[in-house]
């Protein structure tokens, strides 16, 4: 006989099922701040296997994701690298902006360049152009294989293709590209030509690069053969409308970073975030109505907040999206030091509730240390979550790994440590560069080597599938539902029930995650 589910609430058995979030919110921690550790949700009936979880989500009114995870704006955690492998997989990278307008946009560039079925913008060169040019743009960019065009402009006759076999054995590096150009017997696709038709032209041929070019002869863009192997194997990515990688970028709120909002627009971000360490100021109110009335068509992020009333002001200012937490990430010491911030529980929970009667997705920033976190903030309301710890000591973040006690490490930093700060970013502390002494919000130090995030991430991912089908969930939306009309359980967990959550009583073990 199939098992009936329990719809109303008034079938289940008060404590014996758990309890709903607001009785737990609301009257079990009256008065006092949580998180993730201090709560465990009540196991649901399970009639799906884990691959069938949906986690599609939001990260911001305009911005779906294929899965709820976002690396941080750090300069630790999200370049390029970063920002092209969360995309891939189907989450998204936010480019940090502690560095100068131009490295910044240049880097929002390589993301947007990345991955393209068809290169709107390609690299094109010049036949004055050296042998030792082309070298230098294949190492800056990871490819080679260049059109040529009198100017080095898009729009322009197609003189010649120039690709690594071309180059790979030239040993005088001053050699112009005239001289070494494939320049007869082209092998170009129409730009009239339906795009299914065209990647199978691709497909087919044995060439690397196919240009695009109009009926003059003219090159107007690019195919590219690697971009349709990597299209392949990332059918999760996160891609816009010209299926091109998705990116974010951060700003500030000085009024330099309009400067450097128009430069990110300039190279293709998709959505910014407006990075404070607590959102709930003239400066961030001010930054978020000045973009939202001069890029309406770019979503704009704002945070860092921990109250509702903070979050109304940012509302009010027009935002798409709200980062959550204070004084929670791992590197931190805001609570320490300033004595404000809110248990990443209770700020997800009450804010989350509040942002969705507006339809405001909200981003649970900091604090992740685990998978189960993740699923928690979920469970809490959040449509995303941001991590920097968890995903600084994977090999696409920035930096360079090292070796302490025989244990391989990379440096990952508070943004508002001295040395970060030293670096450019105070002013996420409203720390002014003339001030006499700094005071340090964050500290540095080193998170483990855990490999590649193509192999880490879809730990995470299933991790989550996993931590959804015990729930019995099966989508965000049904997530979502659940919790609204409290049939998402759960109970706080005293601290001997957390010893006992974890491993205990071995007297040695080891510790693999996948
Ligand atoms: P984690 O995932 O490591 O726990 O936390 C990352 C988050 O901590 C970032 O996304 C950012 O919101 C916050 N953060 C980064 N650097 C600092 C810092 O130096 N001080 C404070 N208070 N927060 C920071």
């Amino acid at each position: 006989m199939e098992y009936t589910l329990p719809t109303k609430i008034a079938d289940y058995a008060v404590g014996g099922d758990g309890y709903d979030l607001d009785y737990i919110f609301s009257k079990v921690f009256e008065g006092t701040t949580c998180t993730y550790d201090d709560i465990i949700f009540m196991p649901g009936y399970i009639n799906f296997l884990p691959d069938k979880v949906d986690l599609t989500s939001y990260f911001s009114k305009h911005i779906k994701l294929n899965i709820p995870m976002v690396s941080s704006c750090m300069d630790t955690v999200t370049e390029h690298s970063m920002a092209i492998a969360m995309a891939q997989h189907g989450g998204l990278g936010v480019v940090h902006h502690n560095c100068s307008i131009e490295v910044q946009a240049h880097e929002v560039q390589l993301v947007k360049k990345y991955r393209n079925g068809v290169i709107l913008d390609p690299i094109i060169l010049t036949p004055e152009h050296t042998v030792s040019d082309c070298l230098k743009y294949k190492k800056e960019y990871g490819f080679a294989g260049f059109p040529i065009t009198e100017n080095g402009k898009l729009g322009e006759k197609l003189l010649g293709i120039v690709a690594s076999r071309d180059i790979d054995l030239v040993e005088d590096p001053t050699t112009k590209i005239k001289d070494v150009m494939t320049s007869e017997n082209i092998q170009t696709v129409s730009d009239k030509m339906d795009s299914a038709e065209a990647v199978e032209l691709l497909r087919k041929s044995k060439v690397g690069k196919l240009p695009v070019v109009d009926s003059d002869g003219n090159i107007v863009a690019l195919m590219s053969r690697t971009d349709l192997i990597k299209n392949r194997d990332f059918p999760m990515a996160t891609t816009d409308s010209q299926g091109r990688l998705v990116c974010a970028a951060s700003v500030g709120t000085r009024p330099i970073d309009k400067d450097r909002a128009k430069a990110l627009i300039e190279a293709g971000v998709d959505v910014l975030v407006v990075d404070s360490s607590q959102g709930d100021s003239c400066f961030q109110l001010e930054m978020i109505r000045w973009l939202k009335t001069n890029y309406p068509q770019i979503d704009v992020v704002g945070g860092n907040v921990v109250t509702v009333r903070q979050c109304k002001h940012l509302i009010e200012a027009g935002v798409d999206g709200i980062r959550i937490g204070m004084g929670v990430g791992s590197i931190c010491t805001t609570q320490e030091v300033c004595a404000v911030g809110r248990g990443q529980g209770s700020a997800v929970y009450f804010l989350a509730k509040y942002c969705s009667q507006f339809g405001i997705p909200v981003i649970a920033d900091g604090g992740i240390g685990n998978v189960g976190h993740i699923t928690k903030a979920l469970c809490l309301g959040a449509s995303t979550v941001m991590m920097g710890s968890m995903l600084a000591g994977t090999e696409e973040a920035p930096g360079k790994y090292f070796y302490r006690d025989g244990v391989r490490l990379k440096k990952y930093r508070g943004m508002g440590s001295l040395e970060a700060m030293e670096h450019g970013s105070s002013q996420r502390y409203f720390s002014s560069s003339h001030a006499s002494m700094r005071v340090a919000q964050g500290v540095v130090g080193s998170v483990v080597d855990k490999g590649s995030l193509r192999q880490y991430l879809p730990y995470l991912v299933q991790g989550v599938r996993h931590g959804f089908q015990d729930l019995g969930v099966k989508s965000m939306t049904d997530l979502n539902e659940q919790r609204k009309d409290g049939r998402l359980r759960a109970e706080v967990r005293s601290s001997s029930a957390q010893v006992e959550g974890g491993v205990h009583n071995l007297h040695s073990y080891e510790k693999r995650l996948f």
